[in-house]
C-alpha cells in the first residue's frame, strides 16, 4: 500500500500512531455517493495512482460530490495531522496562531477579528469547518442540488485548513520530525494542495503564503 492510500486505512496501525485528540468526521453513509467515490479514491490510490491524477474526477461521476467527498477527506487528514503534535500546542507554547509568514487573527465574520492562542483559534476553525460540512444546505445528504456558492464555502474551507498547516510547518515542526510523521504530513498537504489546485478552489494568496512549503514537499 502507497504512503497516501494508508492515509484513508482505519486500520489498527494508524489508530496507534494517533495520539491527542482526533475526531474524524464521521464516514460517508454507505450506499451514498460520496461512499463509492471514497471508495474510487481509495482503490486508485492502492492502485499505485499518483495524488496529482487521483484528485481528477472520475469520468461521468457529479464534480461537486466529488469535491465535497475529497473536502471532507482532506480535512479529516488534517485533523489527524494536527492530533500528532496537539499535546505540544499550548497556551503556553503558542500564545499566538503563527504561520511563517503571518499571524493569524480569528474572526467569525461578526465581531472584530482577535488574537487567540493557536490551540483556541484551531478549536475554532475545526468547529467552523464542521458547522459547514454537518449543514446540508452546504453538503446535501440526499439529492437536493449543491448551493450557488458551494465553491466559495469550500475555498473558505481550504484557506483555513492550510492555516493549520502553517503552524504546524512552522511551529512544530521538530515535533513532526521527531515523531517521523513528516512523510504523512507532507503527503496529506500535497493531496489539499494538488486537489485545491486542480478545481481553482485555493487563492493567490494563500499560494504565496504557502509557496515555500509547497516547492519542498
Ligand atoms: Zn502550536
Amino acid at each position: 500500500m502507497t504512503l497516501f492510500a494508508s492515509l484513508f486505512s482505519s486500520g489498527k496501525d494508524r489508530k496507534d500512531s494517533i495520539r491527542g485528540n482526533y475526531k474524524p468526521k464521521k464516514k460517508h453513509p454507505a450506499g451514498s455517493s460520496r461512499y463509492t467515490l471514497r471508495q474510487s479514491l481509495k482503490n486508485n490510490l492502492a492502485g499505485g495512482t499518483l495524488i496529482k491524477d487521483s484528485v481528477i474526477c472520475p469520468e461521468g461521476e457529479d464534480e461537486n460530490e466529488w469535491i465535497a467527498m475529497n473536502t471532507i477527506e482532506c480535512y479529516n487528514t488534517m485533523n489527524m495531522c494536527y492530533s500528532f503534535i496537539q499535546e505540544f500546542c499550548t497556551e503556553n507554547s503558542c500564545p499566538q496562531m503563527t504561520g511563517a509568514k503571518a499571524t493569524y487573527l480569528w474572526t467569525d465574520g461578526k465581531g472584530k477579528p482577535q488574537e487567540l492562542s493557536a490551540p483556541k483559534y484551531i478549536d475554532n476553525l475545526t468547529n467552523w469547518i464542521n458547522d459547514q460540512i454537518d449543514n446540508p444546505s452546504v453538503f446535501p445528504v440526499d439529492d437536493s442540488d449543491f448551493p450557488k456558492n458551494f465553491r466559495s464555502v469550500i475555498s473558505k474551507i481550504i484557506s483555513r485548513m492550510l492555516r493549520v498547516y502553517a503552524h504546524i510547518y512552522h511551529a512544530h515542526w521538530d515535533h513532526v520530525k521527531n515523531l517521523k510523521v513528516d512523510k504523512h504530513t507532507n503527503t496529506s498537504l500535497k493531496h489539499l494542495q494538488y486537489f485545491a489546485e486542480h478545481f481553482n478552489l485555493i487563492g493567490e494568496k494563500d499560494i504565496s503564503v504557502m509557496k515555500h512549503v509547497f516547492d519542498t514537499l
